[in-house]
């Protein structure tokens, strides 16, 4: 088969390429992981965090190279990427919670003593997006490895030599077989997902998230999606406007908007959506966008021209029905979209319901706060969602209206160690981190015995 070639989307260069794993391999591919499966049970929990941990340090030594690798690959600025990498090596309170969260529990009653363990699948299979290439393997294969499974890991098409240098970093300590990668597109996910696995772990899009549940749904296959979002902020009038405004530009091209926890929508009471507007369009002047290789570039390029053509495209109708351009706009060039802010953003918008991923801040003007609640819950999605005001008890109120997994208040989503990463609706189906998250990679099974 041809090798799998990946390009630099700020240049167009390729930086390299990998072979493509053949489809019809993956049955043997699933077996050679069954096999090695009951060994690396064996270890414990303690022997497998020793070598997951050993691994790890490798993130650390080899953050600027891993980090390099990242910018080439996908385009995010270098201090982003090489942030991303030495985020992996930090392993220890994550397999801790996991150890924490697997332990047996033992439960009396008077008539039953009954015992509940959190024993390994099997086989687990990691597809990931490229949109955080190192962190989102990470985020499955490590609970996965840690319960003792073993792991099949298929990378975004967009990023294989990231997911490849992830897992090689791994592989220096793990036993053979214990995490394979498989390369290559949809085919080769297709195959995986009807392969013989246990448990399918995958973060994307909407549609192919769909598609998976589809076809899991045959052997009643374990799942664990997330599905991206289309996240709201409400600015409430008590709000640090300023924040607020360095906030919402941050937190709408960081990454080239392509997270999926960006915001996406925000929703601005007219008595200050002036002032709001302005210092939104005054922070996006902040936000240098170019090479993420370059000193000072806060925003790189798309992934790649698909992307760019569906955030154009969006941004194009938007205007055309009656958007106004605040800020960007123009100015678009190859993989690159200028950081835009949109004002006049209304339902019927498709940037206004469809996941955009992309640099754009979509400002809507509402009458009163039950508007601002009413409009950001109407989506089908529900990740996360962000309200900014300095009236705490009504901030809350607030907040707690909000029909996502995940809300921030004055800050962006994302609890504290211990909390799940989770979205409502159809951003997801099962979560990550925290006790629960953890367990989701284990068979749960009672042993009972009359007391
Ligand atoms: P994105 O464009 O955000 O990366 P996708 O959902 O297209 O989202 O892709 C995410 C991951 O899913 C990639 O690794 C991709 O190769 C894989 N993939 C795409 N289609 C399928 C499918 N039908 N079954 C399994 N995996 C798939």
């Amino acid at each position: 088969m041809k090798p799998l070639k990946s390009y630099n989307p700020a240049t167009g260069d390729l930086v390299g390429e990998v072979p493509i794993t053949a489809p019809d391999d993956i049955p043997g591919i699933v077996e050679r992981s069954r096999a090695a499966q009951p060994a690396w049970e064996a270890l414990g929990h303690d022997g497998r965090a020793r070598l997951l941990m050993q691994a790890a340090e490798s993130f650390l030594t080899r953050a600027d190279e891993l980090g390099r690798l990242i910018t080439l690959e996908m385009g995010k600025p270098l201090r982003e990427a090489i942030g991303e990498a030495k985020s992996l090596a930090d392993v220890k309170h994550e397999l801790e919670e996991i150890q924490e969260a697997l332990a047996p529990e033992t439960f009396e009653d008077g008539r039953d003593r009954s015992t509940v363990y959190h024993d390994p699948l099997g086989v687990c299979a990691a597809i990931t997006p490229w949109n955080f290439p190192m962190a989102m393997p990470a985020w499955m294969v490590l609970p996965a490895l840690a319960a003792g499974n073993t792991v099949i890991l298929k990378p975004s098409e967009e990023t294989p030599l990231c997911g490849q240098a992830y897992a090689d970093v791994l592989n220096e300590k793990l036993p053979a077989d214990v995490l394979i990668v498989v390369q290559g597109a949809d085919d080769q996910g297709k195959r995986l997902v009807d392969s013989d696995v246990d448990l399918i772990a995958f973060t994307g899009s909407r549609e192919t998230g769909k598609h998976i549940l589809r076809a899991a749904s045959r052997d009643l296959k374990r799942v664990i999606l997330e599905l991206g979002g289309k996240d709201p902020m409400i600015v409430l009038e008590s709000a640090d406007l300023e924040k607020a405004a360095r906030f919402a530009a941050h937190n709408s091209f960081r990454n080239a908007g392509q997270v999926c926890v960006s915001t996406e929508r925000i929703f601005v009471p007219e008595a200050i959506a002036d002032r709001f507007e302005a210092l939104l369009v005054e922070a996006t002047a902040s936000m240098t966008q170019g090479d993420g290789l370059d000193e000072g570039v806060k925003v790189g390029p798309m992934v790649n021209e698909h992307q760019r053509n569906h955030v154009l495209s969006q941004l194009e109708a938007a205007v055309s029905e009656g958007a106004e351009v605040l800020a960007g706009g123009s100015g678009h060039h190859d993989n690159f979209v200028t950081p835009t802010v949109l004002t006049g953003v209304t339902e019927e918008m498709s940037i206004a319901t469809e996941e955009t991923f992309g640099p754009v801040a979509c400002v809507t003007r509402v009458e009163s706060v039950e508007e601002a609640v009413q409009k950001a819950n109407a989506t089908h999605f529900g990740l996360g969602a962000v309200v900014f005001g300095e009236d705490g008890e009504r901030t809350t109120q607030v907040a707690r209206q909000l029909t996502a997994g995940m809300i921030g208040i004055n800050k962006a989503v994302g609890g504290g160690a211990g909390t799940p990463w989770v979205g409502a609706r159809q951003s997801g189906f099962g979560f990550h981190k925290s006790k629960d998250g953890h367990r989701q990679f284990t068979q749960t099974r009672v042993l009972s015995k009359a007391v």
